[in-house]
């Protein structure tokens, strides 16, 4: 009766063996569990915006509680049409070249799933946000990582090096990941960065996948570049964003790609048997959310600058040395002044000892060597938060 006999992995993928649960999630748990100030997972403990909460309750009391369009409410895809002209010029077709997703993360799942075929490989900068490499497995794709290089004064910015970039594009390219502004780094790309990627996308026929989720929180002057709207690229890239950062509704579940009808089609095809639908009423808030002033996104940033200039002294304070983000709501940190072996048994003597949660930096590289020395920080919470959590991190020894 071999045969009949379940062996425990008998009924499961081989996918699933080659990554690990959601590092970032698992830390949001663990300060739960452990009554923790969470500056893991990145989601605002503050409100959001009261006119786009008021549009989505009056959505769903005007009953529209049934499924939207599969690829999304038509007047969201407009919105989302208009904002992309108005922000980096691109003319977008809400009817051909917009797909609604379940966030972002849905996003670019579908979008790995509509265009990888086994073999295919997926460029992607390394530290990169966690999902991206499961996203390319499930794909059946091979994720191929490229270091950004950190800078040496922790003021600099984080850099790739065009060598090794060329290096990992090859006749089985299939797409590259750029995800500007960039967590955990807090990198945005320049355009002569971007003009580079654009020029290996080219001479390799591949696509540029690009998550922009960030595109609103940027310091220091650094300007937001869609590389869609570099020349050449408009026909090769999917453009990536959604609501939950820009407007504080992480948990609802509205996101969107930006591509080419042939590319849209697939994408829209593998979107609608996977989720129907992103959630109907809140994409009725969403073209009201896309609509708000432009008021609302220099306070989005100016708040956002504000909240990184209060967590990084705190943390400088307290030890860490400071990778200075451009963008993104993030700060990688150093945590060799304090003598733990790794960042895994840095960030659990942290979230249960100190009372403060941060996520490992090895869950953003393949080997975790390489992100032994490194923590990321979030800063997308409330002044009382970021206090509490400067209170709680000045019991931390460092031998300075
Ligand atoms: N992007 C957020 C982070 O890096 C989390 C997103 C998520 O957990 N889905 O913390």
């Amino acid at each position: 009766m071999a045969d009949g006999v379940t062996r425990p992995k008998h009924f499961l993928s081989d996918k699933v063996e080659h990554f690990t649960e959601s590092v970032i999630r698992e830390m949001t748990r663990q300060a739960m569990l452990h009554s923790a100030i969470n500056l893991a997972q990145g989601f605002p403990d503050f409100p959001a915006p009261a006119e786009i909460k008021h549009a989505a309750q009056q959505a769903v009391a005007a009953d529209i509680n049934q499924y939207a369009i599969t690829w999304g409410a038509k007047n969201l895809r407009q919105a989302i049409a208009r904002q992309m002209q108005a922000w980096q010029g691109i003319v977008v077709n809400p009817e051909t070249e917009v797909t609604v997703c379940c966030g972002s993360t849905e996003s670019i799942v579908s979008t790995l799933l509509a265009v990888c075929n086994p073999g295919d490989e997926i460029v992607i900068f390394e530290p990169f946000y966690e999902n991206y490499g499961p996203d390319s497995v499930i794909s059946g794709a091979r994720p191929r990582f490229v270091k950004l290089h950190p800078p040496n004064d922790y003021v600099g910015e984080w850099t790739f090096d065009e060598r090794e970039l060329r290096a990992a594009f090859s006749h089985q390219t299939k797409a590259i990941i750029v995800n500007t502004p960039n967590n955990p780094t807090g990198k945005v790309f320049t355009r002569q960065e971007l003009e580079f990627i654009r020029d290996l996308c080219v001479e390799f026929n591949v696509l540029a996948i690009t998550d922009e989720i960030y595109g609103h929180i940027l310091y220091d002057g650094a300007e937001h570049i869609s590389i869609a709207s570099l020349e050449g690229m408009r026909e090769r890239t999917v453009t990536i964003n959604g609501m939950s950062k820009t407007y504080a509704v992480t948990g609802w579940r509205v996101g969107w790609t930006i591509a080419p009808p042939t590319i849209t089609n697939a994408i829209r095809k593998v979107h609608d048997f996977l989720t129907v639908g992103a959630p109907a009423p809140l994409q009725e808030a969403g073209a009201a959310a896309l609509g708000l002033p432009e008021s609302y996104y220099h306070k989005l940033a100016d708040g956002y600058l504000a909240r990184r200039d209060r967590l990084i002294p705190a943390l400088v304070e307290a030890g860490f040395k400071c990778f200075r983000p451009r963008g993104a709501y993030y700060v990688m940190t150093d945590i060799s002044a304090f003598g733990f072996a790794d960042d895994v048994s840095f960030t659990q003597n942290l979230v249960k000892e100190i009372g403060v949660a941060a996520v490992p930096g090895s869950s953003f590289y393949k080997h975790p060597r390489d992100g032994a020395r490194q923590v990321r920080f979030a800063f997308c919470k409330r002044d009382e938060t970021l206090d509490e959590a400067a209170r709680r991190l000045r019991r931390l020894h460092a031998h300075k």
